[in-house]
């Protein structure tokens, strides 16, 4: 595997300031955790709603890079973004909303940038696979495979996560595969529990959004841990110190 497991992607759900950002860092890096989330460009529903600092937060990740030993993960909307967000972003997410964007996986694939493809929220595990092979076929071994739940009529969760997916995708591809707990799930109380799960049926690893203060959080308020609530997810896991 390109990235050793168990890959734990914590970090908010969108960089709304340089301080909310070092500090989440600041505490990751404490626990050893150094990929992070860090969203420049939020695909909100409602356009009113935060869209996130855009390229305007490139040079806090730069700025945090050389103070920290730290990875971050952002997600790319558009292709001609690609090389200004390189500057900082190591690993490139295609999310939900761009799964099936094969004109933008045509081109991540080219230019061997690790990327993380999350599954589309109706796309079913074999079109998630032939979404992967966009990437591959084209030439990028570097990918991660998140699912991260799909739709489904019930609300008690925010998208029904899908775990049969992970022992499927890793009988048909090679690629590491993690699970989404924050969009998936959309609550935070489960979250721990439905950690071990996945873990326990093949997830190489999980991803969690964190953030100093969830309730005043721009986007995502709900889902998001602050940091002792991710102290004691880590425990459950037994991933804790
Ligand atoms: C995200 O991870 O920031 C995100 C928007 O998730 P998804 O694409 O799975 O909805
Ligand atoms: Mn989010």
């Amino acid at each position: 595997m390109w990235i050793e497991a168990p890959i734990i992607i914590a970090g908010p759900c969108a960089i709304e300031n340089q301080f909310m950002l070092e500090e989440t860092v600041h505490f990751l890096n404490a626990k050893h955790l150094h990929l992070v989330r860090a969203g420049l460009f939020k695909p909100r529903t409602d356009y009113r709603s935060y869209q996130g600092l855009g390229t305007e937060g490139i040079p806090i990740l730069s700025y945090l890079k050389q103070k920290y030993p730290v990875s971050f993960i952002s997600e790319i909307l558009d292709i001609r973004d690609l090389d200004r967000m390189a500057e900082a972003v190591d690993i490139f997410q295609v999310g939900s909303r761009n799964m099936s964007n094969y004109a933008l996986l045509k081109e991540l694939g080219k230019s061997g940038v690790p990327v993380l493809l999350k599954r589309g929220m109706c796309a079913t595990i074999h079109e998630f696979a032939c979404a992967a092979e966009y990437l591959t076929g084209y030439g990028n071994q570097h990918v991660i495979l998140c699912e991260r739940g799909i739709r489904s009529f019930d609300t008690a969760t925010r998208n029904v996560l899908d775990l049969s997916c992970v022992p499927l995708l890793k009988k048909m591809t090679s690629l590491p595969v993690i699970v989404d707990l924050s969009h998936s799930l959309g609550r935070k109380d489960i979250a721990a529990a439905m950690g071990r799960a996945a873990l326990a049926c093949g997830a190489e690893g999980l991803m969690v959004e964190v953030h100093p203060s969830p309730a005043t959080a721009l986007s995502d308020e709900k889902q998001q841990m602050n940091f002792q609530e991710f102290d004691e997810f880590l425990n459950f896991i037994n991933m804790g110190e």
